[in-house]
């Protein structure tokens, strides 16, 4: 249930919530431009006696949300989200471009990679520093090291970072060092994960599931924002079918059908969605003009030499190249980076 206050004042939205709260369930607070909502979140089974709260002065409307998410639902709170990750932003009238290495190798590869993005318009650097790789006996990223390094490239350029957690005992580190936790498509559904770093203090990238449907997507954003963290990112890298050719099938209808639905940003990965970098620039281009909020595209300076996934990460000269691209539509979108 969303209780539409007809109040802002502090004094009158404070009494909803403590009602709320008597009637057993949890308040969040979504304060838009256009009016302050108090979402009622809890056990369904109740929910008509929040109907009551109806009555109460200050209070506009109280309207059930009948979708199983409720935080993340744009009905909840209309207009967009803006997910600040240190200078950079995502969402609104800005176009987003997070790239940088799979994994963290070492800090001459990440500081050539670093300069690059930025120069050519990137405004978050990614980078993997615990990675969650298929084979036990596969690189596993260079974990805190890992960090330090991103923290120095970041610093250097003048970029916020975002990098993997895979599991909840990583948060307390990984939120000290990064500007983003991101949550890969292995982890989608890992409930203990999402409940961490919904208790984070840092935004969230979300990715979806290989196999996770639009409305799980969403549900795995509500677990999220359920323990008090809003500032979640979801980005949409390609989900498994039955084609091979590709390491995924990009989904693009996910991005207006996300953005229908939830208020938050989305935003698409063409390198882990198709696999090949010769496929990144038309599937990022697509992605602009399909309504994505920003990208994160894996660039290494030798794709060959990569620890891991060389074979869709683009030379510095091509992500220079699509960056320009990138730019020229941006002006048909009417957003800037
Ligand atoms: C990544 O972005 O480093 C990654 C592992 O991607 P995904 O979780 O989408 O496979
Ligand atoms: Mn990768």
């Amino acid at each position: 249930m969303i209780i539409v206050m007809a109040s802002r004042d502090r004094k009158d939205i404070e009494y909803v919530v403590a009602r709320v709260e008597e009637l057993g369930y949890k308040a969040h607070l979504i304060e838009g431009v256009e009016r302050t909502v108090v979402a009622a979140v809890g056990d369904e089974r109740g929910k008509f006696r929040l109907q009551s709260l109806e009555s109460l002065p200050h209070v506009e409307k109280v309207v059930p949300i009948l979708k199983p998410f409720k935080l993340a639902n744009r009905e909840a709170r209309p207009e967009d989200t803006i997910v600040k990750v240190g200078s950079a932003q995502v969402g609104g009238n800005r176009f987003c471009v997070m790239a940088g290495p799979c994994s963290v190798e070492s800090r001459e590869q990440l500081i050539e990679t670093a300069e690059t993005v930025k120069a050519s318009g990137a405004t978050v650097l990614r980078g993997g520093a615990f990675k969650p790789r298929t084979s036990p006996y596969a690189f596993q990223g260079l974990e805190k090291e890992g960090l330090r390094l991103l923290e120095e490239a970041g610093h250097q350029f003048g970029l916020p970072f975002v990098t993997e957690v895979v599991t909840p005992e990583q948060v307390p580190l990984i939120e000290q060092y990064a500007d983003m936790l991101q949550i890969g498509a292995r982890n989608t559904q890992n409930f203990g994960l999402l409940k961490a770093v919904g208790k984070a203090k840092k935004p969230v990238l979300l990715k979806r599931g290989m196999m996770s449907t639009i409305n799980e997507v969403l549900m795995s954003a509500e677990y999220i924002m359920s323990e008090g963290n809003n500032q979640v990112v979801l980005c949409e890298r390609g989900i498994r079918t039955f084609e091979t050719e590709t390491r995924n099938t990009l989904d693009l209808s996910a991005v207006p059908l996300l953005k229908k639905q939830t208020h938050l940003p989305v935003i698409v990965d063409p390198s882990h969605a198709t696999g090949h970098w010769d496929l990144v620039g038309p599937m990022a281009k697509a992605a602009v003009v399909a309504g994505a909020d920003g990208l994160m595209i894996e660039v290494h300076p030798k794709p060959a030499e990569a620890f891991s996934d060389g074979p869709q990460s683009l030379t510095l000269p091509h992500f220079r190249a699509l960056m320009d691209e990138i730019r020229k539509l941006l002006e048909y979108v009417g957003k800037t980076l």
